[in-house]
């Protein structure tokens, strides 16, 4: 992509609504454009990245067995009335009226949609277990949008639905679950911190949040310092392996994850473990058992030929709010620091006195080169000042940049710039070439 025809509207100054960094860069970085409250477009950057997010996320549920596909944003209300929803879940629902009079909303959620669906089509329990999910706009009216992305009405978010036909391989489902989560935010170059979770209105008996420490987050945790060392390097996140508790290290994490519950718990913690700090919510799994299939008359049929409710879970990542996300966990001064796997490029052409012709000639074999070599490119083509060029691509957060200059190419090099840890190198454009290649 050359800069020159790009659409990337950065801002120069910080943007007085937006109170916490990751909204204030989004902005800035021209990310995104807010359409009203809790409402945004995804400017080409922006989107770059939801989709690299959104690829993580979707590989990572089919590795784990989960089957996709796609429901529409808008449904009726009869299936909401039949699971006693439509009244229970209030305000935050977007109610619409189509021109027939017809009561619709815009899903804040699918589990209904997900259990008239399955009703339709399955039968038996050897058509079990099932997991299948889809990647879509869901809209809440949140009293209180705020933080850009992080707390939108209109967001993006995964869910996925699991249907066993007893307790026990529903368990297994939400252990499959668990650990591709723990997986994706892996891949995300987060943290995420798995704490028991209250089920609330969603109702049922076993539930996790995922949690990413950050000053700016909504959410309290508590939790015992000990499981911040679990999720260390070396874990066997592998689920295709064996689920036997005593074996598994993940298991064993996934165990105490179990214990921590509430600030009560917390407190029996020896003091020593304590901490207690704030975090992003940006997962949410759900085990819930029969309290749609029972609602919605879910049935299938036992290996004893016995029709019982199937026992459901529903997991859920917020895809639009880990952008934000990860920009709290990843930046500096100077603006973005994308881990690798979600940079909306790879690596970024910065050239110096981009005017002069053999510096124009440079910079395309350059481009060339690269793109060539599998990279995604950002060439910053423009004819502007070294300064510029830089605050840019570091503001946007491009985890390379080859700057091409008149000195350099006198002596047949380029410079090489980390974003991460601001060094840099002098080498030859295909020496450049060979260290991206290895590093990525
Ligand atoms: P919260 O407590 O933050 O309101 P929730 O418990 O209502 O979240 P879920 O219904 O579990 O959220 O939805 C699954 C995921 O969707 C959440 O973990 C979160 O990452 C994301 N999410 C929920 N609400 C929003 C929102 N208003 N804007 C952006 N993402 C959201
Ligand atoms: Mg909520």
């Amino acid at each position: 992509m050359k800069l020159s025809t790009y659409f990337l509207p950065v801002l120069k100054e910080t943007p007085s609504e937006a109170t916490i960094v990751s909204h204030q860069l989004m902005l800035r970085a021209g990310m995104i454009r807010q359409n009203g409250a809790g409402i945004y477009t995804w400017l080409p950057l922006g989107l770059k990245v939801l989709r690299k997010i959104e690829a993580i996320v979707r590989e990572e549920m089919d590795r784990a067995g989960a089957v996709e596909m796609l429901m529409p944003t808008i449904q009726p209300a009869e299936l909401w009335q039949e699971s006693g929803r439509y009244d229970d879940y209030g305000k935050e629902m977007l109610r619409i009226v189509d021109r027939h009079e017809r009561d619709m909303l815009y899903g804040p959620t699918n589990e209904e949609m997900i259990t008239d669906a399955f009703r339709a089509y399955v039968r038996s329990y050897k058509q079990l277990p099932l997991n299948l999910y889809h990647i879509q706009w869901k809209f809440r009216d949140e009293i209180r949008p705020r933080f850009g992305v992080m707390r939108g009405r209109e967001f993006l978010m995964k869910d996925a639905y699991s249907f066993d036909v007893d307790a026990e391989s529903a368990r297994r489902s939400y252990q499959k679950m668990f650990c591709a989560y723990l997986n994706t935010f892996d891949r995300l170059g987060l943290t995420a911190i798995p704490m028991k979770a209250d089920t609330g209105p969603i109702g049922g008996d076993l539930s996790h949040e995922f949690i990413i420490l950050a000053d700016t987050g909504e959410s309290e945790v508590f939790c015992d310092k000990r499981l911040l060392d679990l999720p260390a390097p070396g874990l066997d996140l592998d689920f295709d392996g064996d689920l036997e508790p005593e074996i598994s290290k993940r298991t064993q994490y996934y165990a105490a994850t179990e214990e921590m519950h509430d600030e009560a718990e917390f407190a029996a913690v020896d003091e020593d473990n304590r901490v207690s700090a704030r975090g992003i919510e940006v997962g949410h799994i759900f085990y819930f058992g029969e309290k749609y299939s029972k609602a919605m008359k879910a049935e299938i049929m036992n290996a004893e030929g016995k029709s019982v409710p199937v026992q459901m879970g529903s997991y859920g990542i917020g895809v639009s709010r880990l952008v934000g996300g990860i920009i709290e966990a990843c930046h500096d001064d100077k603006g973005i620091v994308w881990p690798k796997s979600v940079a909306p490029f790879d690596v970024a052409i910065a050239t110096i006195k981009a005017r002069d012709e053999a510096i124009q000639n440079a910079g395309s074999e350059a481009y060339e080169k690269l793109q060539s070599a599998g990279f995604d490119v950002l060439y910053d083509d423009r004819d502007a000042s070294p300064g510029v060029k830089f605050s840019t691509l570091e503001l946007i957060g491009v985890p390379h940049v080859i700057a091409i200059g008149p000195k350099g190419l006198e002596r047949g090099v380029v410079e090489l710039k980390y974003r991460a840890t601001g060094e840099s190198e002098e080498l030859s454009l295909d020496d450049a070439i060979a260290k991206l290649t290895g590093a990525s």
